[in-house]
């Protein structure tokens, strides 16, 4: 009774995080997508535009499907937490401190390996079209394809928390951080507009991914399956062949070298 009385509590904060990620993704698409439309035109990444109001119509439906599901294993989390099954902690000193300063990136390379797995999953082709179909509509992507999936999706994309929090222990600000470093860094690989310089793939870039790598993936399909870093795309041989090339162009662009790039 206790733990249901706990997760009734945390409904409304669960909401209202979803929410406000909402706001900032309704903000960015505003100021970027709107506001600054005409002076950002080179940073674009393809230079097509085919985002509609009817690609945003379905976007927003599909979001809410993320939310109710999102919502759900927040609250399956909390209920776990209450009952004693997690080692999820909020006293730096219950464990040793590498859990505590070290959980950040191991949550990170664990998101992204399982991401990067379930993903090249969701694209075989005898599953593609249950699932996975739903967020490759968008294919001129916008801030609003980054809450766009199938329910289906989200559940197995976010499911991997529940084991790994039952058997590591998981410091909440670690995993606070690792949310919102999740939240921009989705945001940022759905934005349609390519911010990283011209060096990025020079030096930080060379292991993590920018926008236009996973604007690719959209545009293109078969391949950068990637979500924080390009190593899995690497070792497997999946990231496209004119990633980097891709990416100089864009930047040669938005610098005035380049006039125009055919994508
Ligand atoms: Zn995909
Ligand atoms: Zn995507």
């Amino acid at each position: 009774m206790e733990a249901l009385q706990e997760i009734i509590t945390q409904i409304p904060a669960a909401v209202g995080q979803f929410l406000m990620n909402y706001g900032i993704i309704a903000m960015v698409y505003l100021v970027v997508w709107k506001l600054f439309k005409k002076r950002l035109q080179n940073w674009r990444i393809q230079l097509k535009e085919r985002v509609n109001a009817k690609q945003i119509k379905s976007e927003l439906i599909n979001s809410l499907f993320t939310l109710v599901v999102s919502t759900l294993i927040v609250l399956l989390i909390y209920f776990m937490k209450a009952k004693g099954y997690t080692k999820i902690y909020t006293d730096i000193n219950e464990y040793p401190n590498f859990f505590a300063f070290g959980g950040f990136f191991i949550f990170l390379i664990l998101d992204d390996t399982w991401f990067y797995w379930i993903h090249r999953l969701l694209h075989h082709p005898s599953i593609f079209k249950y699932i996975h179909k739903v967020h490759h509509k968008s294919i001129d992507v916008n801030p609003f394809t980054s809450l766009s999936f199938h329910w289906a999706e989200t559940l197995l994309l976010t499911f991997w928390i529940v084991p790994v929090s039952m058997f590591f222990p998981m410091y909440v600000p670690a995993f606070g951080i690792l949310q919102i470093w999740g939240f921009f860094d989705n945001l940022k690989s759905h934005l349609g507009y390519e911010f990283f310089p011209s060096w990025w793939n020079k030096s930080l870039g060379k292991v993590m991914t920018s926008s236009t790598h996973h604007n690719m993936h959209h545009s293109k399909f078969n391949g950068n399956y990637g979500v924080h870093f390009r190593i899995w795309d690497r070792i497997m041989g999946t990231e496209f062949k004119d990633y980097e090339k891709t990416f100089d162009e864009i930047n040669e662009r938005k610098k005035g070298i380049l006039k125009q790039r055919v994508n």
